[in-house]
């Protein structure tokens, strides 16, 4: 993803877990444009789990059962102060030409 261009998506740790005790098999999981769920049988797996995009919780909202689950926002919040995630998300975006404000 162009956003992560200068840090490996991979080491960010977001993405969702299914308690398949809970998942009801209703599919809105499979609502989410990014391909990270595959249906296989008659369950959803998270298959693709890091093109999952950083910060969404879009499926856990729409699933029936709240059998979707992400880590601790908290954590993702120190990880981007840590590592200064967004000022290398903004030199990807000036390099896009999507973002005009100066520093
Ligand atoms: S959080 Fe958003 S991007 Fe990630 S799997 Fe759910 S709907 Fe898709
Ligand atoms: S949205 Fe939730 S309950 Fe529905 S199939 Fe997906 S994981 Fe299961």
């Amino acid at each position: 993803m162009a956003w992560f261009a200068e840090y490996p998506r991979e080491k960010i740790e977001w993405y969702p877990t299914i308690d398949e005790d809970k998942c009801v098999k209703c599919g809105m999981c499979m609502n989410c444009g990014q391909k990270v769920y595959k249906w296989t049988g008659d369950v959803p797996i998270v298959a693709n789990p890091y093109k999952c995009v950083v910060g969404c919780t879009t499926c856990a909202t729409l699933c029936q059962g709240k059998a979707i689950s992400f880590p601790d926002k908290e954590a993702l919040r120190e990880l981007y102060k840590k590592e200064g995630i967004w000022a290398k998300v903004k030199k990807g975006l000036k390099e896009e030409g999507r973002l005009e404000v100066t520093d």
